[in-house]
């Protein structure tokens, strides 16, 4: 006989990743009874898989970063997509972040005069990404949970029991978000162990839940990603910003199958590594597009000399934003320039000595050396692009992660907005404690305004229950893993890294047909420990999301970062001020276009006027004032 848990705090987080446990850690800073609900194991998320580091113009390495040419950059590598308040608050406060957590114990690797070291990675103009290795995110969690922990001791001190304040549901999945009204009061979900259920009763739910790449076949998520917050966000009335936009990372391992989209961290070219084709051409010279040219090198004798000398040399193409290399690698292998299992080589074994590999790189030589049987240190990398990261998500304030329903907020992966149509890489790391926190301050501030706790009524408790419990019940029906298979080489093929309206329109047809297949899904066997059974509830998101993606792809009419249209291969000035919004209307996916707010002028002086006019209208270029002389 399965039974249903309830509990009440005053602040439910959904995700134990960087996002998670940073809001959370602020919530109960602010004195908030705040619960974090994990679906994995707690500290088995993708934040612990973070491999190049978090981005953050400390300025460690190059004393010319700041927070302004971190602002350009990410605003250039989202391609003037990005919200722009929250771009800023992310550039400002990145470096605060960063010390906080080492000053919380991160032990990050050092520059030779012993401050925090830098990376270099695609997209930011100097050497940023603070790092462990290529452990960064490892790092991160380890230290983020010791702050966790740290808490918790102080509240066994004080309270005599250390969940007192702040408590942790591993392997607990939300299914369902609960209201009150037009306010959340909370959310349902089971217990993966036992497949009992659980109440949270709370006014305040933050979603922190990451990506969505389990939508995808060939991706570098793992099993969780299956846009869970995106969906229950969008069933309990809030909305979604730009979802046609879609991290494709260029470099995910193609060789074995079993492997296929595993990430090759973008730290091998970071570090030197160079792409080539089956020529042996270093192909990405031919692929530096008009709006970067000014920015990157015209010859491999430039590329090279950028390394030990940025500043009288441009960098590398292979440097250029995830978006550009990934559509690159994509043409090659199209026009038969290929490696022999579908990708390119990345070649950092001519680049490097073999024990500096092993130091800089100790996860990619393992991970080669294990999983495809090659040594990195002595022959290439076959890599190819994966669905790796998703730009679109809850439309959120950005001071305070507050999505438009009452009470309910979004941070990290989960959340749109900051990085427009493409994100650079290490601004996500640095994203999720910059908006984690403020989003356990926004929870925190929302709770001091509130007159009466809202409640969860029974009928709600008990619909939620009869949603979850329904697979397990049929008789007849499908098995989950098919339908899941299918939403997979759907997305991968008709709405993957290149578009086509005739192709996304067959998509949206095929969702349609799933959406019935998958209300009737079996799952056989028990509540006890039933993949098959979480599976069948995360098809629900997985569908929507999909939905959602697939609408709002099919309505862009442009290329832009992570969305390229065949059909419209430029970019469009008037798609550039355009946000598209997503809400469910019945079980469709509603869309309506917002206009994107201005970037203020003393952000638009960051940029030259000939590169501002790639981008903006003409009319907004007649409002910027021409330069004095
Ligand atoms: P996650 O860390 O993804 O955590 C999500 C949490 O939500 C998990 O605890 C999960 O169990 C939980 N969850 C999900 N659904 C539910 C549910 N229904 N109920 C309960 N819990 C739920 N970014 C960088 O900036 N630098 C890098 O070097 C970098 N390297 C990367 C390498 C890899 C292999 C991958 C996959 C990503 C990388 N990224 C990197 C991206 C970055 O790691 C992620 O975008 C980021 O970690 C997402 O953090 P998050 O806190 O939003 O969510």
């Amino acid at each position: 006989m399965s039974e249903t848990q309830r509990h009440s705090y005053d602040v439910v987080v959904i995700g134990a990743g960087g996002a998670g446990l940073r809001a959370a850690i602020e919530a109960r800073q602010q004195g908030r009874r705040t619960a974090i609900v994990s679906k994995s194991l707690f500290g088995k998320a993708h934040t612990v898989m973070a491999e190049g580091g978090a981005a953050a113009a400390l300025g460690n390495v190059n004393p010319q970063d700041s927070w302004q040419v971190h602002l350009r950059d990410t605003i250039r590598g989202g391609k003037f997509l990005n919200d722009p308040r929250m771009a800023e608050l992310h550039a400002k406060e990145a470096p605060d972040r960063i010390l906080e957590l080492e000053y919380w114990g991160a032990l990050f690797d050092r520059t030779a005069d012993g401050r925090i070291s830098q990376r270099n990675f695609g997209g930011h103009e100097y050497a940023r990404l603070a790092h462990v290795g290529d452990r960064t995110g490892l790092e991160m969690i380890r230290t983020l949970q010791q702050r966790v922990v740290q808490l918790q001791q102080a509240d066994a001190a004080e309270f005599g029991d250390p969940e007192a304040m702040i408590r942790v549901f591993a392997e607990t999945t939300v299914t369902e978000l609960l209201k009150d009204g037009d306010r959340i009061a909370g959310a349902f979900g089971y217990l993966r162990e036992s497949g009992d259920f659980v109440v949270f009763e709370a006014p305040a739910v933050v979603l922190a839940t990451g990506g969505i790449g389990k939508s995808f076949k060939v991706t570098s998520n793992s099993w969780e990603y299956t846009g869970d917050g995106h969906a229950l966000a969008l069933r309990a009335g809030a909305t979604l910003l730009n979802m046609e936009f879609v991290q494709f990372h260029p470099t995910g391992m193609v060789w074995p199958p079993s492997v296929k989209g595993i990430l090759v961290t973008e730290s091998v070219r970071g570090d030197g590594g160079v792409l080539r084709n089956a020529e042996g051409k270093r192909f990405m010279f031919d692929y530096v597009p008009d709006v970067f040219r000014s920015q990157y090198a015209a010859t491999e004798e430039e590329a090279d000399g950028w390394y030990t000398d940025p500043d009288r040399h441009r960098r590398p193409p292979e440097l250029l934003p995830r978006d550009e290399v990934a559509r690159a690698i994509n043409n090659e292998v199209k026009e038969g320039r290929g490696s022999p299992h579908g990708g390119v080589f990345l070649d950092i074994a001519s680049r490097l000595a073999p024990d500096e590999i092993i130091r800089r790189l100790p996860s990619m030589h393992h991970q080669f050396r294990e999983l495809a049987d090659v040594d990195i240190t002595a022959e290439p990398m076959e890599v190819g692009p994966t669905c790796h990261y998703v730009m679109g998500g809850v439309e959120v304030d950005a001071d305070t992660g507050a999505a438009v329903v009452p009470g309910l907020f979004a941070a990290g992966e989960v959340s749109g907005g900051m990085h427009g149509s493409n994100r650079l890489g290490g601004n996500s790391l640095s994203d999720l404690l910059v908006f984690g926190r403020r989003c356990g301050l926004g929870a925190a501030r929302y709770l001091d305004g509130l007159t009466a706790r809202p409640a969860v009524s029974d009928a709600a408790v008990a619909a939620a229950a009869r949603t979850a419990e329904a697979p397990l019940g049929r008789t007849a029906g499908e098995s989950p893993y098919v339908l899941h298979q299918e939403i997979q080489q759907t997305m991968n093929d008709l709405v993957g890294i290149i578009r086509r309206g005739p192709e996304i329109e067959q998509a949206i047809e095929a969702l349609d047909k799933l959406r019935d297949r998958i209300a009737g899904v079996r799952a056989a066997g028990g509540r006890v420990y039933n993949p098959g059974w979480h599976l069948a509830l995360d098809l629900r998101s997985m569908l929507l999301v999909s939905q959602a993606v697939a609408r709002s792809a099919l309505e862009r009419e442009e290329s832009r970062g992570g969305h390229t249209r065949d059909d419209f291969p430029a970019m469009s000035p008037q798609w550039r001020r355009t946000n598209l919004v997503a809400r469910l209307a019945g079980d469709r996916i509603e869309l309506r276009r917002q206009e994107l707010p201005a970037l203020r002028p003393d952000l638009l002086a960051l940029f030259d006027r000939a590169e501002l006019a790639k981008y903006l209208t003409e009319e907004e270029m007649a409002q910027i004032p021409a330069p004095a002389g």
